[in-house]
């Protein structure tokens, strides 16, 4: 296979090789186009025995924390930043509540691009700003929200020589719709439930994509009902208007005008799904459980699908014994503040056996 800036060829060790090259022919790149990627997408899909007993459904975990940058983003980076350069793009640009700008920074360089991200000011996990700093990005902060830092990422990119690589980039849509063939080619068809966090909306809206892509080819036998679930404090479609000041713990998802809003409510519609929200609280709940219980660290945003669905079976809204497959969208190192919290502080011993069976409660 050819690598991007690879000196001679690589032997052929059997490794996942990137979205663009697995699923080539369903995605708009040409022979022309330099292909950059990090090897994102292959994540695992992992059957969660506890959380099926839970819901009373057949629930699996597409685990997006274990891509390059740790969260979904890639997907949809490799895409749009391997278009950038097909472009000759020097320098690209995105706002970003995190993940966005720590995928877009990672690729940039790769692609030896200057990565330009717009943060909102102290509403991004330290984690994420971690990665943009350490790719050698130009951030900025925006005395503002995630809104206010697209809006500015938009008019830079109309009037400077820099690429918009945000997800009103189509590409990125492209990219990301890889996930929903990941889960259909794992488990020979498409599951009847498909829940996920929803923020700018351009996720579900890719997953609905690449569902109606692979049903409309006979790869699968149906679609999935999309069930996004929005923070109570940042749930814009949910209400059906602009959330002027989005607040909440979840900052990936912390969002008051999602830019494929129309696009959330088709795939919710035509799937004959939901879009609800939930509160910090039953975020930070199902944020715990899934670690707690299937030894899966997301962070808190990641949890959101999770929360809905628990929140459903509680009010009996959820159907039983169905095949549930729940996006868990990113890493939960990125963003350890909750997980510290909810910890009871270690305690100190002398190094003594009996000492320690006493403070492990070993007998
Ligand atoms: C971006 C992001 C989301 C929200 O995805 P949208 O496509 O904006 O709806 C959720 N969780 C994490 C971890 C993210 O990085």
């Amino acid at each position: 296979m050819q690598i991007f800036g690879a000196k001679g060829k690589v032997k052929g060790a059997h490794q996942w090789r990137g979205v663009i090259e697995e699923y080539r022919h369903r995605l708009p790149v040409t022979s022309r186009t330099p292909i950059i990627s990090l090897r994102e997408g292959g994540t695992p899909l992992i059957y969660a025995c506890n959380l099926s007993e839970l819901l009373g459904n057949n629930v699996w975990i597409k685990y997006e924390g274990l891509n390059p940058t740790g969260s979904f983003k890639d997907r949809g980076m490799t895409m749009a930043i391997s278009k950038a350069a097909e472009d000759g793009a020097k320098a690209v640009i995105c706002a970003s509540t995190g993940n966005t700008s720590a995928s877009a920074s990672a690729y940039a360089v790769k692609a030896g691009m200057t990565p330009v991200v717009l943060i909102p000011k102290g509403k991004i996990a330290m984690g994420k700003l971690a990665q943009a700093v350490i790719h050698n990005s130009s951030i900025v902060q925006v005395n503002g929200n995630f809104d206010d830092c697209l809006t500015l990422a938009k008019e830079l990119s109309e009037n400077y020589p820099v690429a918009l690589v945000n997800s009103v980039n189509p590409f990125r849509i492209q990219g990301q719709k890889t996930a929903a063939f990941e889960v259909v080619d794992m488990l020979g068809d498409a599951p009847d439930i498909h829940a996920m966090p929803v923020g700018n909306a351009g996720n579900i809206t890719a997953y609905w994509m690449g569902y109606k892509e692979y049903y409309g080819d006979n790869i699968s036998s149906q679609l999935p009902a999309m069930y996004g679930f929005q923070a109570a404090g940042a749930a814009p479609i949910v209400k059906g208007k602009i959330v002027k000041n989005p607040e909440t713990i979840a900052t990936a998802i912390r969002i008051g005008n999602p830019a494929s809003w129309a696009q959330a409510v088709d795939a919710r519609d035509a799937s004959g799904g939901v879009i609800d929200s939930v509160s910090d609280r039953e975020i930070l709940s199902a944020y715990r459980l899934i670690a707690a219980q299937e030894g899966i660290f997301v962070e808190p945003s990641s949890a959101a699908g999770l929360a809905g669905l628990i929140k459903y079976k509680k009010a009996k809204k959820l159907p039983k014994d169905k095949t549930i497959v729940i996006t868990v969208t990113g890493h939960g190192l990125k963003d350890i503040q909750y997980a510290l919290d909810s910890t009871k502080k270690p305690v100190v011993i002398p190094v003594d056996l009996k000492a320690a069976a006493k403070a492990l409660g070993l007998k």
